[in-house]
């Protein structure tokens, strides 16, 4: 391989990479504000200024290509005063506004001007004044003041969403970003504007002003939109999600994730009409009661039927561990052969940048698990035409809304003598149920789904709720101690009592005589492993943090999917 010498030190690269490419890939860390990775070099900022050897000017690393034997400097006494120098340029109408500004704490401007400049302004002539509001569509505000005329967030639209929405007008210090005439800056992708803007000219309309950084939590996970599965963090304050952001996976999502996946998937979370604590039908009203009790009761009604009068529906938003626990409760407990899921897809949602039509989570995970009736079981066609000809006389559903999908479907629930469900919040579902146990939602809990590539991916508990495993969940909490005292009461105060489907199903196994084992996510996941095939030789480690594709299965199921 190639190799140049970087501030003394031999690094390889490969042919056509850049200065700043090469750097980063052996951990050295040129400043830049307007290169990105995943869009084309614009050059315009000049903050990788390096020195190289026999050129008579110094050199923007984003675009110089490096060359066999070149010798660089990034930190050379030149290279250091054009830095502060670029900075200095920068700050002159910089409104300096970090108190007040969403962005603090996460600025890169802020972060190199603690690194890169020197502490003082020699500037004092009246600043440029620009907008300081402009909605520049449904989803993101604009701060013209701020802006550094990057144009990362023009490229992005060109590039990444392929909806060219934004664009410069003006020259000098009275440039600005303004949007097409009678266009708004609103493709489905446009909050990664936010997140790449790389000081506070470009804010999150759904989250600005909720909550300083600093004060939140970030715990890794899983977007539930679609069976893109976009890798993604949980950002919380008092046990509260304030929002969701793309967490970098060069094989599921890049660096994006959509406004959808960003915005729609998170506020049931924090809803009023949370279910908390299970509730059981007495004289027409749902009534809340102990877990014993809803125990014991759901398990003698459900001995009052015969094992072929009861269906069992589970779920593509249920991690693969909820889901194989219902199918051991269904076959080997109540010893049913109608098993099925229902299937989620919008024809109009998928595009061919990330978003699929498919808008589950774990569509492919109920496959691979065999969430499907036995051999002369009934699917879930067969299911709802058993209802009506009431051969099916109780069913038990996990962690779907299926009337609200299907309005038609209450009149056909309705002739049932037992509904048992699962569900985060309450719904057109619950409301004609006679047993709601109070599911977690998937920032409260380990699992895992798999994406429509064969991909497992993990989540992990971000929000506490009554029933969180604190024995495999270090990541998540250990960040929730720093909190310290404040924090933990607040959040005790505001757990939810909800419990991730396999344990309510494992503690309803007690009530016929056949407990399951399973103590933690993880004991699940292992006997997944051991009996799944497309699963084998896997565990939580191994798939680690960004997932990993399953080899043993069919890749056409995968494309289906
Ligand atoms: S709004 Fe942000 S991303 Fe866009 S040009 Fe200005 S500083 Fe760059
Ligand atoms: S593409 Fe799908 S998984 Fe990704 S953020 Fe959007 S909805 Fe979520």
């Amino acid at each position: 391989m190639p190799k140049f010498i970087l501030d003394d030190k031999e690094i390889e690269f490969t042919q056509g990479q850049t200065i700043i490419e090469a750097a980063k890939q052996h951990g050295i860390d040129i400043p830049y504000f307007c290169w990105h990775p995943s869009l084309s070099v614009s050059g315009n900022c000049r903050m990788c200024l390096v020195e190289v050897e026999k050129m008579p000017k110094l050199v923007i690393a984003c675009s110089t290509i490096a060359a066999e034997g070149m010798v660089v400097h990034s930190q050379s006494q030149k290279t250091i005063e054009a830095r502060n120098a670029v900075m200095e340029f920068f700050l002159i109408n910089h409104p300096l506004d970090c108190p007040i500004c969403d962005e603090a704490g996460e600025c890169k401007l802020q972060d190199y001007a603690y690194q890169h400049s020197v502490g003082e302004s020699r500037f004092v002539e009246e600043k440029v004044h620009k907008d300081k509001r402009v909605p520049l569509g449904p989803l993101v505000m604009f701060d013209a003041e701020r802006c550094i005329s990057c144009s990362r967030c023009i490229r992005f639209c060109d590039e990444i969403a392929k909806d060219p929405e934004l664009t410069f007008i003006k020259r000098g210090d009275r440039v600005t970003i303004v949007t097409y005439p009678g266009e708004e800056l609103d493709n489905p992708y446009s909050l990664n504007t936010t997140d790449i803007c790389p000081v506070g000219a470009l804010t999150n309309r759904d989250f600005r002003f909720q909550a300083r950084v600093w004060d939140m939590s970030d715990t890794k996970s899983i977007c539930i939109g679609c069976s893109r599965g976009c890798n993604s963090e949980i950002w919380v304050r008092n046990n509260e999600v304030l929002r969701l952001t793309p967490r970098y996976n060069e094989d599921v999502n890049s660096y994006w994730m959509c406004d959808h996946g960003r915005v729609n998937t998170y506020k049931f979370i924090n809803a009023e009409d949370r279910v908390k604590g299970p509730f059981i039908r007495k004289e027409g009203n749902l009534i809340q009661v102990s877990w014993e009790e809803a125990y014991s009761q759901t398990a003698s009604k459900l001995k009052s039927f015969n094992k072929d009068e009861i269906a069992f529906i589970a779920s593509p938003f249920a991690t693969c561990e909820d889901n194989y626990v219902f199918k051991k409760f269904a076959q080997s407990i109540i010893g049913s052969k109608h098993l099925d899921f229902m299937r989620h897809v919008d024809p109009n949602f998928g595009d061919d940048i990330l978003r699929k039509n498919d808008t589950t989570p774990n569509t492919l995970g109920c496959e691979l698990l065999g969430i499907s009736p036995n051999k002369s079981g009934l699917n879930l066609e067969g299911i709802f035409n058993g209802i009506k000809q009431k051969k099916i006389k109780a069913a038990y559903i996990i962690e779907d809304d299926l009337i609200t999908v299907n309005p038609e479907l209450e009149n056909i629930f309705t002739e049932l003598d037992l509904l048992i469900v699962h569900s985060t919040n309450f719904n057109r579902t619950t409301s004609i149920a006679d047993v709601v146990f109070p599911s977690a939602t998937y920032a409260e809990k380990n699992g895992t789904f798999v994406n429509f590539q064969g991909r497992v991916q993990r989540i992990r508990p971000a929000v506490a709720s009554i029933d969180v495993d604190r024995a495999v969940d270090g990541l998540s909490l250990s960040r929730l101690d720093k909190f310290g005292t404040k924090y933990d009461s607040w959040a005790e105060k505001n757990k939810r009592d909800a419990k991730s489907s396999w344990k309510i199903l494992t503690s309803l196994s007690a009530f016929f005589n056949n407990k399951f084992k399973f103590n933690l996510t993880e004991d699940v996941f292992d006997e997944i492993s051991k009996n799944i095939k497309a699963f084998n030789k896997l565990d939580y480690d191994v798939i680690g943090e960004k997932g990993i594709l399953l080899e043993n299965i069919n890749k056409e199921q995968s494309i289906k999917v």
